[in-house]
């Protein structure tokens, strides 16, 4: 007998399959691989380790994460999507290559007060209706003229904006403005600019301009919510697996875990799995989520609990202890896994813990 508990088998063969999806369909951008929140729990010393050769930059939300790839050996330039947040950081980004983004005056002013060793690359935010971050593109005029005056600057500056609800086909409307009002602030005034998240990138073309951001599309993953990622050609970069560490014969009438909140409608074999919500599993994830076990969708039956959860491998089951159990990737997306939980992929595999052991192939 052995089992083992969770692991997440990530395929950088595939991160670069899906990275090469990106390029072919915004054949004149250059792309800024974004490896946020640990690749979005995919490892990202090792994801951007994998890209080096084929992403331009690359993109990430914090200073540290940034700091962690530039310490790891990666070369490419990396954009701090929301910038920098003291003076200490901005003079670390301009001897390291960091792009930064800035969004709102705060920044502006620290650059303009700020002398530093080398020119750092600048990418002005615009909210052209996004409303989270962003300078109003009544603001922009000043801000590049602002910046026009700054020695600490390379100019010319560069800009982007981040879209709304580019994942929703029957809202391309709204999209459609914010890239109006983009190109309108922007046109003629900038070095580059960039605009499209994965569902830009695969939505709307004429918006691809110099750089594309993919996030979510590096794995295998599509932004849109009755969709999965191999509809397009994507590939699941990750597999995130566990075993069998209990196969039971169970009874008819009886309940399974945590509040009995389950009961079974016949007698059954329950396999219990060791994945929970200590691994990342959602403990959201009601009876009926499936799992894949030995080729067949199986259903989670009672409550995830913190070190394992159940399914109900039916009457005639004839898995054993240490079978393999797939969560979600290959023969079973994450996108529809999400579903079930009422979420959405980019969340289950962002949010798994540092519990599970991260094995890679194709590196
Ligand atoms: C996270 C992020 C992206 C990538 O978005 P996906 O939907 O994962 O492709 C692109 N741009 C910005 C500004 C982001 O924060």
């Amino acid at each position: 007998m052995d089992a083992r508990g969770a692991v997440a088998r990530i395929n950088l063969e595939a991160v670069r399959h899906n990275l090469r999806v990106a390029k072919q369909l915004a054949p004149g951008a250059r792309a800024i691989a974004v490896v946020k929140a640990n690749a979005y729990g995919h490892g990202d010393l090792t994801v951007a380790a994998a890209l080096k050769d084929e992403a331009e930059l690359f993109a990430v939300a914090r200073f540290e994460e940034a700091q962690k790839l530039r310490a790891g050996g990666i070369r490419q330039p990396i954009l701090l999507l929301e910038g920098f947040f003291n003076v200490a950081q901005l003079e670390y980004a301009a001897r390291h290559d960091f792009h930064i983004c800035i969004h709102q005056f705060a920044q502006l002013e620290a650059l303009e007060r700020t002398p530093l060793a080398r020119p750092v690359t600048v990418w002005v935010k615009i909210d052209s209706g996004m409303h989270r971050v962003g300078f109003a593109p009544e603001q922009a005029d000043e801000v590049f003229a602002r910046l026009a005056r700054v020695a600490a600057v390379l100019q010319p500056v560069n800009a982007m904006t981040h879209f709304a609800r580019a994942d929703e086909p029957e809202q391309r409307a709204v999209t459609e403005a914010q890239i109006a009002r983009f190109q309108q602030v922007t046109k003629g005034r900038v070095k580059a600019t960039a605009l499209c998240n994965s569902a830009g990138v695969i939505a709307f073309p004429e918006a691809h301009a110099d750089y594309i951001r993919p996030g979510i599309m590096l794995y295998g993953i599509t932004p849109f919510g009755d969709q999965q990622g191999s509809d397009i050609g994507l590939r699941p970069a990750m597999d995130f697996t566990t075993t069998l560490i209990a196969v039971r014969e169970h009874k008819a009438g009886e309940p399974v875990g945590y509040a009995g909140s389950w009961v079974s409608p016949r007698d059954t074999r329950i396999g219990v799995i060791a994945v929970g919500y200590g691994d990342g599993y959602p403990r959201m994830a009601p009876p009926g989520t499936p799992v894949l076990v030995n080729g067949r969708r199986v259903p989670l039956a009672g409550r995830v609990s913190m070190d394992m959860a159940t399914i109900d491998l039916g009457p005639d089951a004839t898995d054993k202890l240490g079978d393999e159990v797939l969560l979600w990737g290959q023969g079973l997306a994450a996108e529809e896994v999400a579903r079930h939980v009422g979420t959405i992929a980019y969340e289950l595999v962002t949010r798994m813990t540092a519990r599970p052991r991260l094995e890679y192939i194709g590196e």
